[in-house]
């Protein structure tokens, strides 16, 4: 069965109340432990075919966000998912208190329970109608993001399609087509000031009702984060800052004399090379024969998913009129069918989501069958790994999709996977401090945002830019609307895939099996015991940044010298 051919249901919110009623009731009233775990499954039953239909109906709106239908069954996910979560939490609430805790979890396992608790004190009644407003608010922003039709090169183009001339190797048009997304924001200012203004008052409320000091410890239980807090971020954020930076800043100025440029403006920051960043060579239809041909020859259990995702046609990846901006992977559950949405637009973008989106549908593949919805996916952190690890895994292959460019790919993926951990650090204490005073101006917001540009990414110059220079910048990062708090898993992740990469270089064989067994794990170990057991050094730890930054170096030493 392909992906259109699912037949999409709205769920039947007063059946899914009743049946709920019936297994808590039960639940409560059982004395035997395989009875319990028996209504454990049924209501997986009832999650999966909720979350199933939300996901299946998710995905078609943003392959036509213009189709009514689907746009009306998102408003209906966004009123209804709280009181579905309502449902569920009181479920959760009667199997946390059973008397069987510890027989129980010798079926579950501990972390189910764990992972439990931290979900329960996230969440009450008092907050649904908060959690409403909240999606709506964010439903509000990605629509008015999808929105934008940019003239430019003749063209009407999305924020997506635009971002192919925003790293041109013609220093005019890169420059000019950066000024024209810029004007989208402004022209559109008011509205995402207010909009994110209402979003951190809103959440902060939520947190006040649930008895937490602010948002960002509430962000932090709702992520499911199991195995560190805020803390131990502020000390992987300051690690970033004094050892990264520092070496980032060398491979600004080396970028700068490869562009001959004196110093990097923002619109230069992400053009790698005088003639152009690679680019993939071929249609999308080459290129995802190109990742089946790559896919079939890593490993058996690779090739056996990506043959599956064709099969299944669980892609869309063309850009199209009204169609979402971005790219995602998600899964349908009771289908057990991963799904990437992408919109290809002919940059090296596209073969991130043919080796980044399909990392997290391989991981989603392999936990396909592990009984329990909630241990199949690990907190964002470790799914990040299994994607970013991926896309770096796969560089063995580059040459099939960049032929002569392979090796030019190769230096800009790194360098690119690099410069991303600063600015990840950067939405994510900027968000920390936006949740930590909930007071602040949206000018005082833009400031924040400005002060954080210099203490990560010193190197950018904004040239006077609109938008830009007043601190506007992060407007355009969506996960700061719709993903609170969000990103700092990114950081992690790459952190991790690039100790995977430095494992790779020793020792391919050996590094692919010991990833295989991270991502086979899913969601029954935390992100910690997962890069302990596959034996990597852990972000929080002293010392790891400067590990990384040392292991990079010999590699462009070694570059150097061929
Ligand atoms: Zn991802």
């Amino acid at each position: 069965m392909t992906f259109t051919d699912i037949v999409y249901k709205r769920p039947n919110l007063e059946q899914i109340k009743k049946d709920y009623e019936q297994i808590t009731r039960k639940f409560a009233a059982s004395s035997n432990v395989q009875e319990q775990y028996e209504l454990i499954l049924e209501h997986e039953k009832l999650y999966s075919n909720f979350q199933s239909m939300s996901t299946v109906a998710y995905i078609r709106n943003s392959i036509n966000t213009a189709d009514p239908f689907y746009e009306g069954e998102m408003a209906f996910f966004d009123s209804n998912s709280p009181l579905m979560d309502n449902y569920v939490q009181n479920f959760y609430k009667t199997v946390f208190s059973s008397k069987y805790k510890t027989e129980l979890e010798e079926k579950t396992g501990k972390l189910f329970f764990k992972n439990l608790e931290i979900s329960l004190r996230s969440f009450s009644p008092a907050v649904i109608e908060l959690k409403q407003k909240e999606n709506a608010l964010v439903t509000e922003y990605e629509k008015l993001l999808a929105s934008a039709k940019i003239e430019f090169d003749g063209k009407k183009l999305n924020l997506s399609e635009i971002q192919k001339y925003q790293i041109s190797q013609n220093r005019d048009i890169r420059k000019s087509a950066w000024e024209k997304a810029a004007g989208f924001y402004l022209e559109n200012a008011q509205r995402l000031d207010e909009i994110y203004d209402e979003l951190v008052k809103n959440r902060t409320e939520q947190a006040k009702k649930l008895g937490y000091k602010s948002y960002v410890s509430l962000g932090y239980d709702r992520l499911g984060r199991n195995c560190y807090g805020p803390k131990e971020i502020k000390n992987f954020r300051n690690q970033v800052a004094s050892d990264l930076v520092p070496f980032i800043v060398k491979i600004k100025e080396e970028q700068a004399k490869r562009l001959g440029l004196p110093d990097l403006k923002l619109y230069d920051n992400d053009c790698l090379f005088p003639d152009g960043n690679p680019t993939p060579k071929g249609n999308r239809q080459l290129l995802v024969n190109d990742a089946q041909r790559m896919y079939r020859e890593m490993h058996p259990l690779t090739g056996e998913f990506f043959d599956y995702m064709i099969h299944n046609e669980l892609f869309d990846l063309d850009s199209k009129k009204d169609k979402a901006v971005g790219g995602y992977c998600t899964e349908i559950p009771d289908y057990k069918y991963p799904f990437i949405f992408s919109n290809f637009n002919g940059t090296a973008g596209d073969v991130k989501v043919l080796t980044h989106e399909a990392g997290h549908a391989f991981a989603s593949y392999l936990a396909k069958d592990i009984p329990l919805l909630e241990l199949r996916s690990p907190t964002m952190d470790a799914a990040e790994t299994h994607s970013m690890s991926m896309e770096l895994f796969s560089r063995k292959w580059d040459s099939l999709f960049f032929e002569n460019e392979a090796e030019k790919f190769r230096l800009y993926q790194l360098e690119a996977a690099l410069d991303f951990i600063p600015y990840g650090c950067l939405v994510d204490e900027f968000q920390t401090i936006m949740y930590e005073t909930p007071a602040l101006t949206p000018d005082e917001r833009k400031q924040t945002w400005l002060k954080l540009e210099k203490k990560y990414r010193s190197w950018v110059n904004f040239d006077n830019m609109p938008f830009f220079s007043i601190g506007g910048g992060y407007q355009r990062q969506h996960h700061i609307y719709s993903f609170p708090l969000y990103y700092i898993d990114y950081c992690l992740a790459q952190t991790t895939a690039l100790e995977f990469w430095i494992e790779s270089e020793k020792d391919w064989k050996s590094a692919f099996s010991r990833y295989l067994t991270f991502v086979q794990t899913g969601g029954t170990k935390t992100y910690a015991e997962l890069v302990k057991s596959a034996e990597l050094e852990y972000p929080m730890n002293n010392g790891c940044m400067k590990h990384l930054c040392g292991k990079v170096a010999v590699w462009f030493q070694d570059q150097q010298k061929q």
